[in-house]
């Protein structure tokens, strides 16, 4: 298992679809700055995503997947 399996695994779904939506309600540590993340985005297909609050992202790509992490402000 790998860090991303394990950050999906501790996380806790909220939405599935085109965009899988998970939240870190653990308090994990985003992979890509150390800060905790509020939520993790997997994008299956390349969809605009209305992201109407104004926050930090971090991005990374899994297995072709753009990835997200979000950090509110
Ligand atoms: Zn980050």
């Amino acid at each position: 298992m790998d860090e991303f399996d394990e950050i999906v695994s501790s996380c806790t779904p909220r939405e599935t679809g085109a965009v899988d939506i998970y939240q870190n309600t653990v308090g994990l540590a985003c992979p890509s700055c150390d800060k905790p993340f509020d939520d993790l985005i997997v994008s299956k297909e390349f969809t605009r995503l209305n992201l109407s609050r104004q926050m930090d992202i971090c991005a990374s790509v899994h297995e072709g997947n753009p990835v997200l992490f979000t950090h509110r402000k």
